[in-house]
Formats: structure tokens, sequence, C-alpha cells
């Protein structure tokens, strides 16, 4: 166990740095940073693990940017990282706390400029971050030269091997000093990356926040079951009960995401797009605008989207659920970052449901299902009760499992409640534990159980011989 490190200083972090972390209120090392930056400053190659918002760029960033000499006209440090925005991010980074100590920062990303992009590097900046692809580009065309680079990062490095980066990789790591530093980080060790490590890396120093917990603790996973053709409102209803400042919603194909801005936008939510097609100046302007609350949903593919940092981005809504559990992870990884409170919610289609408990099992994390009745967010059983208006709880549904799935919906119960309150929302889940903690024994049967005023409504509309219609049909028939 890490012991807890108080200050930057205690790390070797000089004051001059410390001064500038402290204007932008950063003043106690998270867990990662207490690891890295020792080795890092000591000049050890460092392979971390590192789950997003957790500190990791200021985690390499910090004690680099420490290293550096700024008095020599050289670039020293070489960051790569897998997509324009991650880049750009960790371009700011570095120039918001380099710059105050002369330290010059340039981001070499597709998209831009090659011609402006050549221009400044005639200067020397002594940090270099930028995409595998531009960099590779640059430097075979010697308009990039590594023989003064001392150190070189890997930011997300599985990532950038996902996307085809190893070859580019390869390339740099070749035209650089043999004698370097490397810096690898990534969310998940796969074999490229340890594969790459053990290949390049001298004694690594191995950092590891809680390798088995991928996803921060203080997010919390719901999925909502509905029909294809409702996930729209299925979105809207869930962006109207958690009524967060900003969302970002992931779907899975570009073909189709002009087709959702446009729909969201005419349901009246404020949406824009990112992916990875748009060109460099629109991913920009839509990000900083997004950054800024000029508007509030930004529905984005995943590769648009990793890495990407918005502080106190409260929901990530799954609108296509992800590809595997890793996407999973990338993806819920916007939200709950630094210790906040998050929410992860994927809206899925019935059949799609056993995704959502196949990465739960593999994540070794709750994915709860929830349901939207009348605005509030209810339990399934709970949801259907209400619908039915009866006092007898609907059956379960068989495919619902399991005495670990009971165990999961009652721990969710608290964190949903909190949720609900720390985004102003009114507790739409109050009634819910006593009679989830009910549930499984059925001893609340025949007992009504809804608060007084809420449950008789939906009974009118919804009466007890619909009970064999399937669920979807109930779900859209007591709802409308
Ligand atoms: P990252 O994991 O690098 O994407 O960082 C996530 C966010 O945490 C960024 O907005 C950082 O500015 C912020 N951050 C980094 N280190 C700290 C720290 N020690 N205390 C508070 N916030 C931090």
């Amino acid at each position: 166990m890490t012991k807890e490190i108080e200050q930057f200083t205690q790390l070797g972090i000089g004051e001059a740095l410390t001064a500038a972390l402290l204007e932008y209120g950063i003043d106690k090392p998270s867990p990662i940073q207490a690891e890295a930056i020792p080795p890092i400053l000591e000049g050890r190659d460092v392979l971390a693990q590192s789950q997003t918002g957790t500190g990791k760029t200021l985690s390499y960033l910090l004690p680099l940017l420490q290293k550096i000499d700024a008095e020599k006209k050289e670039s020293q440090v070489l960051v790569i990282a897998p997509t324009q925005e991650l880049a750009m991010q960790i371009v700011r980074e570095g120039e918001k706390y380099g710059a105050p100590i002369g330290i010059g920062t340039i981001g070499l990303i597709g998209g831009a400029s090659a011609a402006r992009q050549v221009e400044k590097l005639r200067q020397r900046p002594h940090l270099v971050v930028g995409t595998p692809g531009r960099l590779r580009e640059l430097l075979s065309t010697r308009k990039l030269k590594l023989h003064e680079v001392r150190t070189i990062v890997l930011d997300e490095a599985d990532q950038i091997f996902q996307m085809g980066g190893a070859d580019d990789v390869r390339g740099l790591l070749k035209g650089a000093l043999r004698d370097r530093q490397l810096i690898f980080l990534s969310a998940t060790l796969g074999q490229d990356v340890r594969g790459l490590a053990s290949r390049e890396m001298r004694d690594p120093v191995d950092v590891g926040i809680e390798p088995e917990q991928k996803l921060a603790k203080s997010t919390q996973h719901l999925y909502f079951v509905c029909q294809e053709r409702d996930r729209i409102d299925t979105l809207r209803r869930v962006v109207r009960h958690y009524n967060p400042q900003r969302v970002i919603v992931f779907v899975n194909q570009t073909e189709t995401i002009a087709e959702v801005e446009a729909k969201l936008n005419h349901l009246g939510l404020e949406a824009r797009t990112l992916y990875g097609d748009s060109d460099k100046v629109t991913r920009a302007t839509v990000l900083s605008q997004f950054r800024s609350g000029k508007f509030r949903l930004l529905v984005a593919t995943d590769v648009a989207a990793r890495g990407l940092d918005i502080p106190g981005l409260e929901l990530v809504v799954h609108l296509d659920p992800a590809a595997d559990s890793e996407h999973y992870v990338h993806r819920a990884g916007r939200t709950g970052r630094m210790g906040r409170k998050g929410l992860s919610v994927s809206i899925v289609t019935d059949r799609q449901a056993f995704i959502m408990r196949k990465f739960s099992r593999e994540l070794d994390t709750p994915i709860v299902e929830r349901a939207l009745y009348e605005g509030a967010v209810l339990s399934p059983e709970e949801a259907d009760e209400r619908r039915s208006g009866a006092s007898r709880r609907t059956p379960k549904k068989p495919a619902d499992p399991s005495s670990n799935k009971r165990n999961e919906t009652t721990a969710s119960s608290s964190a949903a409640r909190s949720h609900a309150s720390s985004f102003g929302a009114a507790d739409p889940v109050r009634s819910e534990a006593p009679q989830r903690a009910a549930a499984p024994s059925g001893a609340n049967a025949g007992k009504p159980s809804a608060p007084a005023g809420r449950g008789p409504k939906g009974g009118k509309k919804q009466p007890n011989k619909d009970k064999g219609a399937p669920k979807w049909l109930k779900d859209k028939r007591s709802t409308e």
C-alpha cells in the first residue's frame, strides 16, 4: 500500500511547479502521482497501469517538466498519444505548467497544417506531443529529430496499438537514442504493451493502481431495457431524470451519428457530434464548446472520445452497448474522474441485456438494471408493480439472475439515491430500499408497497390480465 503523500514537494517536485499546480487548485498528489513521480525523476523506465481520470497525465508531465533543461534549445521529451484530442489535452497541460518555467511545448497531430508544425519545430520546443502517424511522417522527412530526446512516453499505449499505431511506435523508438527513458501508461496491460515493454524497457518499475479495479469506484453503473425504436426516447428520459449539465452519448457507428444528433436536437436536447472523420478544427471547436457548457450532449464514437478529460462530467450514456468490456471501461472512464461521482448508463434492448451481465462479470462490478416509470428511476420489479398497479409483485423474468444480482440491486439502491441527489434531481428511489430487501423472499407479496399516491394510476391503464404480454409491450403501454 502506498503511504499517504501530502505534498508534491515530498515527491521531489520543485517550488515553481508546485506553485503553478496550486494556481489550479491542485495541492495533493493523487495515488498514481505519488507512485510514479519518484522513479520518473530518477530516470527509471516505468510501466503504469492507470485507469483514466486518476491524474495520470501529470504523473509523468510533472517529473519530466522538472527534468527538462529549459536553457537548452533541444527537444528533450516526446509524448505519443493515440488521438488528436488526447494529444491536445496533453499539450494544454504541458503549456499550463511548462510555460511558467520557460518550457516550450508543441503538438504534432494529424489533420492540422504540417507546414506550421514544421515551422514551430525549428524552434526546438522542449516537449513534443503527437499522434503516431504525424510523428512518424515528420521523422521520416527528417523534420522531427529525436537524437536529443531523452524520454519517450506512450500514453494510453493499449489504444495506440488497437488503433494500428504499432509500426509507427516501433519506427519512433528506432529513431531515438538507445539510451532513453521509456514510460508506458495504459488502462489495460495487454500482450502488445507487455511485449513492447519487455523488449524495450530496462528493469521497469511497475506502477499499478489497484490493477483489478479497472473502473472508478465512484461511478455507478446502470442499464435500461427498451425497444430498439425507443432508444432515443429512453435517452431523453434518462437525461431529463438525472438532469446533468453535460453528457457524453456513445454510439457505435459513424454512419448514423448525424441522424442521432438531429433527433436529439429535435427533442430540444442540444446535441453535437464528435467522430473520427470530422476535421480537426471542427473537433477542437466542438470540444471546447462542450467543455465550456455551450451545449449539453456530446454524441461521440469510441475513437473520438478516447482519453477525453471533461472535468466534472456527470453522466455517460451508452446509446449502443459497448463492443466489449474494454471499450466499456474506456467509455465509463470519462465520468467519475478524480474520485468525483459519476454515472454510466447503458441503453439496451431485451436481447442485449445479457451483454450487461457479461460486462458486470468480467469487470467484477455491479451493472444494475433500472426502469423508468413516470419520470422515476426504479428497480424493474417496482416499475412493474407500479405499472400493474396491483399489490402483487410481478414475478422476476427468468433471465434475471441469481443471488448475485440481488446483492447488486440492493447495493445499488443507496448509490442510485445518492446520485439523484448529487445531480440535484428529486430522489426517485426513496421507497426502493425496503422493497428491494423484501423482494427475494417474497415476504411482501400481497401487501401494497408503493408509496401513497403513486400506484393506482398506472393500474387502471394496465390491468393484471396484461401480465402475459412481453415486458417491452407492458413497458410501452404503461408509459404512453
Ligand atoms: P488525467 O487522469 O490525467 O486525465 O487527469 C484527470 C483530471 O484530474 C485532470 O483534469 C487533471 O487536471 C486533474 N488532476 C490531476 N492531478 C490532480 C491532483 N493531484 N489533484 C486534483 N486534480 C488533479
